[in-house]
């Protein structure tokens, strides 16, 4: 329901709304034609898209004649310029046309010169929050959701264009989502969190200890380095702080519990992501969690990462159960190259031993195994792998114990969060990234992976925190 206005107000919008019908008079003909040539197929479908397409002309017929007759942004002979603070003197209103939900508009807009800095501003534009593409915020947003969500800016574009019914080139998509990152890399940099401080409800493990968790990873990203060339791949590291669904056997009847999650990436280095998972931690109300159990795979600095972001006397340490796994596998295969069926089942064993014994055990079984005399280098090279990994992660392979306690030992979630927030984005097939691009979409995806409500939330602070000063050329 719409709240009614005041009077005067009232009024205002009665000699609008007949504005507004006498604009949109044309499309809306236009409208009633398709329509009625539908009578032979069909008003649904192909019609839906043609209808869809002349009333979103009509809207932008009707928010040019809105903005015609307003003064837009004119504040006076001069205004204070954003830039130097100096005074810059009214030019004129100047035409302009932006994008929006409704596609082109063509509005006019009062034009600020500063002589001492050389530059114009339009406080209309910046009080709308007009990209620097001339976009607008709502139609910002979408272009950012289909470039974080789609495969491809190139796809993002055709998203956009399929389900909204705008059309912008791929370059444009892939700017304002980049910018749109970086905004956000920025905000998280100086602590900036989305939405109300939540404490999660913290699901028990079997002795009834209030249980959360968290992750990090590592995963590559081919960087594009100047003019094309070829660069060195940079890590990006993925993080996250989750509450998971009690494993099953905890689990009470009813619907399984969604998995809640707040992700973070970013090509840091993997100490500055430190404090911003703790702020994400902080919100989420981990330090109310009775237990915290950190789950990594062997990856170099990640356990200490964990020991020193995450520094409770009783932090428990755990290796992802399926990466120890993934080396019994490869192992099996080593033993029995070409043979499918009999690597399958030694690495069901052997994985079983690991789960049920733990990984000292499984190690100690694997040096007494009764290894073919002659060996080809692929299994002496697995067998060292596999002593090297076990031997540096054996503290943290009590997976009998864990599952006793009713603890997470699959990182599921690290590992689709790694696929998931970064992967399936940045590692599309012939994808290469300046490292600001990429840097900019892992901050997006990670946001766009987290729990709902986040990414809305990031959203409604852009529109309710405009940036005061914006340049133009
Ligand atoms: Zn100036």
């Amino acid at each position: 329901m719409q709240e009614p206005l005041p009077a005067d107000q009232e009024v205002e919008a009665q000699q609008l709304a007949a504005l507004l019908s006498e604009a949109t008079r044309e499309d809306l003909l236009r409208l009633a034609r398709t329509l009625v040539a539908s009578r032979e197929t069909s008003p649904f479908g192909d019609t839906e898209f043609e209808a869809r397409d002349i009333l979103l002309r009509a809207a932008a017929r009707a928010y040019e004649r809105f903005l015609a007759q307003k003064k837009n942004g004119y504040e006076g002979a001069s205004v204070t310029c954003p830039h130097c603070r100096q005074a810059a003197a009214y030019h004129g209103d100047r035409a302009r046309a932006l994008v929006g939900l409704f596609g082109t508009l063509r509005y006019r807009r009062a034009y600020y010169y500063c002589r001492r800095c050389g530059r114009g501003c339009a406080p209309f534009d910046q009080r709308a929050g007009i990209t620097p593409r001339q976009l607008t915020p709502a139609l910002e947003q979408l272009a950012t959701l289909a470039g974080t969500a789609g495969d491809s800016f190139e796809r993002a574009a055709g998203l956009l264009e399929e389900m909204a019914g705008v059309r912008l080139s791929e370059a444009t998509v892939a700017r304002t989502t980049e910018d749109a990152g970086t905004r956000l890399a920025h905000l998280l940099g100086e602590g900036t969190t989305f939405g109300p401080a939540r404490e999660w409800g913290w699901h028990a493990d079997a002795r009834g200890r209030s249980v959360a968790y968290l992750t990090v990873d590592s995963t590559g990203t081919r960087q594009q380095g100047p003019g094309g060339a070829r660069a060195e791949g940079r890590m990006a590291y993925v993080a996250g702080v989750y509450n998971p669904p009690p494993l099953e056997w905890l689990r009470p009847p009813g619907p399984v519990p969604r998995l809640q999650a707040r992700y973070l990436s970013g090509l840091y280095p993997l100490a500055a992501l430190g404090p911003l998972l703790r702020r994400q931690a902080l919100q989420v109300g981990m330090e109310g969690a009775e237990l915290w159990v950190a789950l990594t795979d062997g990856g170099g600095g990640l356990e200490s990462f964990c020991r020193q972001n995450f520094n409770r006397p009783d932090l428990v340490l755990i290796l992802d159960f399926y990466h120890a796994a993934s080396y019994l596998g490869k192992l099996a295969r080593a033993l029995h190259p070409q043979q499918e069926g009999p690597a399958r089942a030694q690495a069901e064993q052997w994985c079983r031993l690991l789960k049920e014994e733990g990984g000292a055990a499984t190690l100690a079984v694997l040096r007494q195994w009764d290894w073919p005399a002659r060996q080809p280098a692929a299994l002496r090279e697995q067998r060292a792998a596999v002593e090297e990994y076990f031997g540096n992660n054996l503290h943290r392979m009590e997976y009998p114990e864990y599952l006793a306690e009713g603890w997470h030992t699959g990182s599921g979630v690290v590992e689709s969060a790694c696929k998931t927030v970064v992967g399936q984005r940045l590692k599309g097939a012939g994808m290469r990234w300046g490292t600001d691009g990429a840097h900019a979409l892992c901050h997006l995806r990670a946001l766009y992976r987290s729990e709902k409500g986040q990414w809305e939330a990031f959203w409604r602070r852009q529109l309710h925190n405009r940036p005061t000063v914006q340049q133009l050329n």
